[in-house]
């Protein structure tokens, strides 16, 4: 069986809805489908939390009603026949009216992941519904039966590969099985999410836990690009990846996966193919474990990077120190991206700048610390083995003018990364562009 994840886009329109269903049912082969929300609708539910949180509920209710007035057009779009139309309609107010009930109470945390839930329910049980008018036997799946975070808010593996199989049977003649990307319960029974993006992370995991025969994230793009096709003109999509090579690229700013996506896939064996829901004959990209030697892949970029420095004559020599100042990280929570040293120095990046005050004040014990805010780290992945030559001196030659302020490479066989300013971004990664992938 495999596993079909469609983003916000795939499903942004009750025309694509009916695309993605066409393309679902095509073969007729029985597979399970994630969802995402309908596109904009998380933004616009984080927006409504927002209110809630700042006591505008005025504000909430004015949201809450724009998007009632959008889906009521969307139903009325989507289905032929008024049963469908009817039951749909009232399923979506049943959750504009939960939407409006939070103005009743004080607004905490958990009302903003309840919040947040709202679309992935919705698009869900449209997409069903769509399905069973046009005679498919499809079924839901409730995704926060299955779905589990723990304490650590990573997912409990134990209790989501001994129960999302439970809702599939593979002898039942059920083509199709939908469930919610994105959204699913905490240690404590509440509802959570997989933070931003988390809907291809779903399909890891449940396609982990069913043992799938492949993963397929379905977005608007045809597979992971050589380059942030956003930023950079002229990109073009790599065939293959490795899962190392994809997973670095997730973590250092490629949008089309989300960074957390590939360990489950990779630790199950089960190949993640990226598909084009607008172009569905296109090759797309393929993650396996199948190394290709020799070739640089593609490059990301990932932004809001803050350097922190420290020089320290107390380094020369001594043993503990880098300990010492690691603990100061982990005491804040803050995890480290980059690190660069020398016997008198050390440089590290961190993409949470939330506790920088307070890890600055305590690495200051340790020597003169200064932070570079507003920086960016460029990420070029392929066959990067330390033994392979010249492939980290060609990416160095394309930053030749752009000023670099550390260097990281062997720490993996994937990649080497640089830190720039996040002025120079694009300069950097269009060079890079026209250096490594200029045919
Ligand atoms: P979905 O809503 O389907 O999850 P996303 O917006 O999260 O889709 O991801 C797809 C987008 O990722 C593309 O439209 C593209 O702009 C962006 N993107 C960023 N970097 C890359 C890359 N290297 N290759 C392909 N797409 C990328
Ligand atoms: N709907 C969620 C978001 O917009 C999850 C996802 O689409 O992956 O972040
Ligand atoms: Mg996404």
């Amino acid at each position: 069986m495999k596993v079909l994840k469609f983003g916000g886009t795939s499903v942004g329109s009750p025309q694509r809805m009916k695309d993605v269903c066409k393309l679902i049912c095509e073969d007729g082969e029985q597979k399970l489908v994630v969802l995402s929300a309908m596109s904009g609708t998380t933004n616009t539910l984080v927006e409504i939390s927002k209110c809630y949180q700042s006591g505008d509920k005025a504000g909430a209710a004015a949201l809450i009603d724009k998007l009632k007035q959008l889906y009521s057009q969307h139903i009325a779009n989507l289905y032929g026949t008024s049963p469908y139309k009817q039951n749909v309609q009232k399923f979506a107010d049943g959750k504009f009216e939960y939407l409006l009930s939070f103005a009743n109470a004080p607004f905490t945390e958990a009302n903003e992941k309840e919040i947040l839930a709202q679309g992935e329910l919705i698009s869900t049980f449209m997409v069903t519904s769509y399905l069973c008018e046009k005679g498919v036997k499809a079924a839901l799946l409730p995704a926060l039966d299955f779905m589990r975070i723990d304490g650590n808010s990573e997912p409990d593996m134990n209790f989501i590969c001994e129960n999302a199989p439970k809702f599939i049977d593979k002898e039942s003649d059920i083509q199709i099985y939908i469930t919610q990307g994105f959204i699913c319960r905490n240690a404590k029974g509440g509802i959570d999410n997989l933070q931003r993006g988390g809907s291809d992370y779903t399909a890891s995991i449940i396609g982990a836990a069913i043992h799938a025969e492949e993963i397929q994230i379905w977005t608007d793009i045809d597979g992971m690009h050589n380059n942030d096709p956003r930023v950079v003109k002229n990109t073009r999509p790599v065939r293959h990846l490795l899962f190392e090579e994809a997973a670095e690229l997730a973590y250092f700013g490629a949008k089309i996966l989300h960074p957390t996506c590939i360990q489950p896939a990779k630790t199950a064996g089960i190949p993640v193919r990226l598909l084009n829901t607008m172009e569905p004959t296109a090759p797309g990209t393929l993650i396996n474990n199948e190394a290709e030697s020799g070739s640089i892949k593609a490059v990301a970029a990932k932004d809001n990077i803050t350097a922190i420095n420290i020089k320290s004559s107390r380094m020369l020599l001594a043993y503990g120190f880098l300990r010492r100042i690691f603990e100061i990280f982990e005491k804040y929570k803050t995890p480290i991206d980059m690190i660069c040293t020398s016997e008198v120095g050390v440089s590290m990046s961190i993409d949470n700048p939330q506790n920088l005050d307070l890890i600055v004040r305590e690495l200051q014990e340790f020597g003169t610390v200064t932070v570079d805010s507003d920086m960016c780290i460029i990420c070029v992945v392929g066959d990067m083995k330390w033994n392979n030559v010249g492939f980290e001196s060609r990416a160095l030659d394309a930053l030749s003018d752009i000023p670099v302020h550390m260097i990281s490479y062997g720490g993996s066989n994937y990649n080497i990364s640089f830190l720039v300013k996040e002025e120079d971004k694009k300069r950097a990664l269009q060079r890079l562009s026209d250096k490594l992938f200029k045919k």
